[in-house]
C-alpha cells in the first residue's frame, strides 16, 4: 500500500425538492464531512437542466466552509452560459471543477458550440487560466460511444493535454479493468492521477438499468447473488456493502490515488464502507 493518504471525495446531485435539499445540506453533509473528504462535487444536467439547482447547492456547500467542485457538462449550453457560470464560481471562491461533455436528454436538442470535453477544458483554461483544478471523466470499461479502447484513452490524453489536472472514472466493479486501464494510460504518457469512481449498491434495479446505459459491467456472480436474495432488501444491502468494501480495499492496497463515491445523496452505505476501510 502507498504511504500517501488516498483522496476521498463524495458526489451529490441537486435534489428536486426543498426538503431533499435541506436534508442533504444538514444531516447528509454533516455525516459525510466527518469522514474528512477532499471535496464534495455536484452534478450538472447537460443542457442546463439543473443550472440553478447546481449553482445553489454548490454555493450552499461552499458557504458552510466545505470544499466543493461543481460539474460543468456543457451539452447544448452556449459559451456565454458557461462563461457566466465560470465567473460566478470564481467569485464564490470555488477552485475546483469537473469538466464533462454531458449527455443531452432526448428532446433537448444537440450539442452547442463544443462537441467534446477537451474543448471545454481548453475553454476553461483560456477564460480562467490556472484558477481551477480541473477533473475530467475516464472510462476503464470504455465509454459506450467510443470508437475503440485505444481511441478512448487517446481522447482522455487529449483532455489532459488541454489542461486537466486529474480524472475520475466511471464506476466499475471489475477491479482488473481499472488497473489495466491505468497501465494503458501510462503507456501513452498520461502521468496524472486517475481516481476510482465507486458506486455503492443501493437500488439494484436502478443500478442494473443505468449500468446498461453507461457501459459499466456488473459481474454475473454479483447479479446472481443479489437475485438470490429476492425481496430481502437487508441482505442485498449487506452484500453490497461487503462487495464494495472489498473492491475499495483492493484499490487502496494496490495504490489507487483516491476514491470518488457516487453517494446518490445518501449517507449509507457510503459511511459504513468508509468505516470498514478505516477512512
Ligand atoms: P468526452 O471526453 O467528450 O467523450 C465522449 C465520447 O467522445 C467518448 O466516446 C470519447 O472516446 C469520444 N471523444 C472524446 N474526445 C473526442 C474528440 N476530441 N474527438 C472525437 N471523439 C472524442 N454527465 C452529466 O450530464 N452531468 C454530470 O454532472 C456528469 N458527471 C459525471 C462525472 C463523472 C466522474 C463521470 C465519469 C461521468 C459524468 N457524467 C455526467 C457523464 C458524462 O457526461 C457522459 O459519460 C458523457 O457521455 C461523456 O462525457 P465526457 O466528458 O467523458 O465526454
Amino acid at each position: 500500500m502507498s504511504d500517501k493518504k488516498p483522496r476521498i471525495s463524495f458526489e451529490y446531485f441537486p435534489p428536486k425538492t426543498d426538503a431533499g435539499r435541506e436534508r442533504l445540506l444538514t444531516e447528509t453533509t454533516t455525516a459525510l464531512n466527518a469522514i474528512n473528504p477532499a471535496f464534495f462535487s455536484v452534478t450538472y444536467g447537460a443542457g442546463g437542466s439543473t443550472h440553478d439547482s447546481t449553482q445553489g447547492l454548490v454555493t450552499a456547500v461552499k458557504a458552510a466552509g466545505i470544499e466543493v467542485a461543481p460539474h460543468l457538462s456543457f451539452g447544448s449550453d452556449s459559451e456565454a452560459t458557461i462563461e457566466q457560470l465560470l465567473a460566478f464560481y470564481q467569485e464564490k471562491g470555488i477552485s475546483r471543477l469537473v469538466a464533462l461533455r454531458g449527455d443531452v436528454p432526448s428532446g433537448m436538442g444537440g450539442f452547442g458550440q463544443m462537441a467534446h470535453a477537451n474543448e471545454l477544458v481548453k475553454f476553461v483554461r483560456a477564460k480562467t487560466g490556472d484558477h481551477f483544478y480541473i477533473e475530467v471523466a475516464a472510462y476503464p470499461e470504455v465509454h459506450p460511444q467510443a470508437l475503440s479502447y485505444n481511441s478512448d484513452i487517446h481522447f482522455l490524453k487529449g483532455k489532459f493535454d488541454a489542461g486537466a489536472n486529474s480524472a475520475i472514472t466511471q464506476y466499475f466493479f471489475n477491479v482488473e479493468s481499472y488497473f489495466y486501464f491505468l497501465d494503458q494510460c501510462a503507456a501513452i504518457g498520461i502521468d496524472k492521477p486517475i481516481h476510482a469512481g465507486i458506486m455503492p449498491i443501493i437500488n439494484f434495479t436502478n443500478l442494473a438499468r443505468f449500468s446498461r446505459i453507461c457501459g459499466a459491467e456488473i459481474p454475473r456472480w454479483i447479479c446472481q447473488r443479489i437475485e438470490s436474495y429476492g425481496d430481502d432488501k437487508d441482505s442485498v444491502v449487506k452484500f453490497g456493502i461487503e462487495v464494495v468494501t472489498q473492491l475499495c480495499q483492493t484499490l487502496l492496497d494496490s495504490g489507487a490515488p483516491g476514491i470518488h463515491f457516487y453517494t446518490m445523496n445518501q449517507v449509507e452505505p457510503v459511511r459504513e464502507i468508509c468505516n470498514n476501510l478505516g477512512l
